[in-house]
Parts: structure tokens; sequence; C-alpha cells
């Protein structure tokens, strides 16, 4: 029963030989298993396309470089992320700007990005980057409505939301990475994330413009299409028309996604259990305040705030459970800092930091363990 960490994986038999049955085929890279997988997850989301990626930061480049991030460019995301959110636009040369949060739901306060493109003049921004921070998805209809009044890209990063959705002003639940508003959302497979393959990735996208270069950017800006060629010199050529990288998921691990892909509708059902429980349990301690839940929400972590979090941390580590903290604001990084961002610069996400904290959810979570984790967080709120 114990430790107990935050996330963890699960992996099946059936897991397990889908990723030794591949080991035996023919292909280990780029095989049929990508096409199956990709095809599987763009039915998953509701997209058009979608595309296998090395990881989720390999994602996020290359969405920056299909959206032709340049020198200069201007990107507005969240400082409450993983830094590989804002890292995207400064390997294309780009500018991160950040924008604070919402302190209720802990996402990008989207009322805050107006002001900041109402502060600069019209094209001084060049797009946005949401983030679907713990499995809660961010508003896309409004996001999409902003970003075309100021002329912005989308990028969502939907790591934390595979499986969740919004509610639009229609009523229609619209999942993430559907496609319909982001003209591109990300997907991570890192063993923490609802999928896990250890490493690997996903973009969706309905915009065949876009879904086509991120083809050529994946695999060193080479296409062996025919059609595509500027001249044909027999059956071994190829061109290399762009700049790309090799950025592939390998079959052995699409397998081994098509097999987890297959399981997580039951694995976001059982966060959403799991979650549930820990809002009934926390709803009688006025000292611990839960993020905001809704429907959609996919839980990828169940964030509560506490004052006394590092006391609260080191408590629990004792009792070995290994809470943790998502995420220290991307722009009090000392790498950030020296690109002048300073604390203080978005209050709400600084006092968000200084009180939260992620909790064990997992669909492995035992219920003996996630009792054991509310008797421990109630000790040390009455001791
Ligand atoms: C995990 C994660 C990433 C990066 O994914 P990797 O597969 O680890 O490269 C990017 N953004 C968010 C919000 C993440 O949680």
């Amino acid at each position: 029963m114990l430790p107990i960490p935050y996330g963890r994986q699960h992996i099946t038999e059936a897991d397990i030989k889908a990723v030794t049955d591949t080991l035996l085929s023919d292909f280990l890279t780029q095989g049929p298993k990508v096409a199956e997988f990709e095809q599987k997850f763009a039915a998953y989301t509701g997209a058009r396309y979608a595309v296998a990626v090395a990881n989720g930061t390999a994602a996020l480049h290359l969405c920056a470089l299909a959206l032709e991030v340049k020198p200069g460019q201007r990107v507005i995301t969240t400082p409450i992320t993983f830094a590989a959110s804002a890292n995207c636009v400064l390997y294309c040369g780009g500018e991160v700007h950040f924008a604070d949060i919402d302190p209720v739901t802990g996402l990008i306060d989207l009322q805050h990005v107006r002001r900041l493109l109402e502060s600069h003049p019209n094209g001084y921004f060049h797009g946005l980057i949401p983030v679907d921070f713990a499995g809660l998805p961010v508003d896309l209809e409004q996001a999409r409505a902003l970003a075309d009044e100021f002329g912005l890209w989308v990028i969502e990063d939907s790591c934390h939301a595979p499986g969740g959705f919004f509610i639009d002003s229609h009523g229609q639940h619209q999942h993430c990475g559907n496609g319909q508003f982001a003209d591109l959302a990300i997907f991570s497979f890192h063993p923490v994330k609802h999928i896990a393959t250890g490493e690997g990735g996903m973009i969706t996208t309905n915009r065949a413009d876009l879904y086509e270069k991120l083809l050529l950017l994946r695999t060193h800006g080479i296409t062996k299409d025919p059609a595509k060629m500027h001249r044909n010199d027999g059956g071994w050529y190829m061109e290399m028309q762009q700049l790309g990288y090799n950025y592939r998921m390998p079959d052995m691990l699409t397998a081994l996604g098509i097999s987890q892909l297959q399981r997580a509708e039951e694995g976001l059902a059982r966060r959403r259990q799991l979650a549930g429980r820990y809002d009934q349990a926390f709803a009688d301690m006025p000292q611990v305040q839960p993020l905001a839940g809704a429907a959609g929400h996919a839980y990828h972590l169940y964030v509560i705030q506490v004052a006394d979090r590092k006391e609260l941390y080191d408590f629990l580590r004792e009792k070995q459970i290994f809470a943790q903290v998502h995420y220290i604001p991307v722009h009090t990084m000392p790498y950030y800092q020296e690109l002048g961002w300073q604390p203080g610069d978005f209050p709400l996400a600084e006092a968000y930091y200084a009180q939260c904290l992620s909790i064990p959810l997992f669909p492995s979570l035992t219920d003996d363990q996630q009792h054991y984790v509310v008797d421990c967080i109630r000790e040390f709120v009455q001791r």
C-alpha cells in the first residue's frame, strides 16, 4: 500500500503483449502501429488529423514550427504550467509573455489576456497557448473568439486532459483536442499522464495545411511521396524540402499507446470517482481548498490549497505519501528571470504556488490508499 506517489502509470499484461508483438514484427519505428494509433487517437478526440511524435515537448516544438513562429514574435501562455508549454516559443526564437491565472480554476484568465492584448498595438502578439491545467479544459470557444479579434493562432496544451471537455455556448460538449477551436492541440504520454508510453506525444488538428507541414517536420523535412516532389530521379529518390527533425514515435511505443487508449475512458471514470470522493472528504475541512471542478474535468491532478503547504508536504512524506507541487511559476525560473521576468509579475500565480499541492490521483489508486491519504490530511489539519 505504501509508498503512494501523486501519479503513476498502469501497465497490464495486454499492454506488455502489445509491445512484445511489435518487437517481433518488421517495424520498430514508423510502422503500421503509428498510423493505427494516430487514427484511433484522432477518433478519441474527435479531430480530423493526428500526428504521433517523440514526446509532448517535441509536439509543442513542431506546432510552433508549423505555425512559423519567427524570432521576435510574441506568444502568450500561463505561468502555471510545465516549462515546455513556454519553451517551444523560445526554440523558434520567439518571445514568451504571460497572463495571470484565475485563482478559482488555476487556468489562464482570458480577461487578463484581453487586457494584455488591448494594452499593445494590434499585431504585437502572434499566438496563445492555453493549458488545460490539472485536466480542467480551457473554454476554447472564448479563447478562439479573443484570438480571432486580435489575429492570434491557438495551440491547446492538453497534456493533462485527454477525454476532457468543456460545454460551449450551445450546450455542446467540446472535447479537448477536437480541433473545433484551437489550430493545434498537443498531448503527452509521459508515465504520469493518462495514457503512458514512457516517451510519446500527439498533435491533433482539423487543418489539412498544418497536418501536411507536421508530417514533413517530424521526419527531417523529407518526403518520399512522388506527388509532392520537385523531380524524381528513380525509385530511391526522396526530397528534403524543409529543415525538419527526427521526432518520430516508434512502433513499439505506439502499440503500447493503442493498448492504453482502450482503457482511457475507464481510467478517466476512476479519476473522476476518486476526485469526487476527495471533494466530499474536504467539504468539512475548511483549511483545505480544492481547485474548482467541472463535469468535463479530466483530473490529471487533484490540487488542494493549504496555508501551510510546506508543512503538509513534509508531513505527508513522513507518512510515505509523495505529493507534488504543480507548478513553480515559469516566469520565476532562473532562466526566465534572465529574460527579464521577475517575482511579483503575476501575483495570482505566485499566491497559488505558495499554497498548492497535488495529492495522489491515478486510476490504480485503491480505495484504502485514498482513505489513508484523506486520514493523514485530516490528522494534519486537526493537529
Ligand atoms: C507533460 C507535459 C508536457 C511535456 O510533455 P513531455 O512528453 O514530458 O515532453 C508539456 N506540457 C504539459 C502541461 C505537461 O504536463
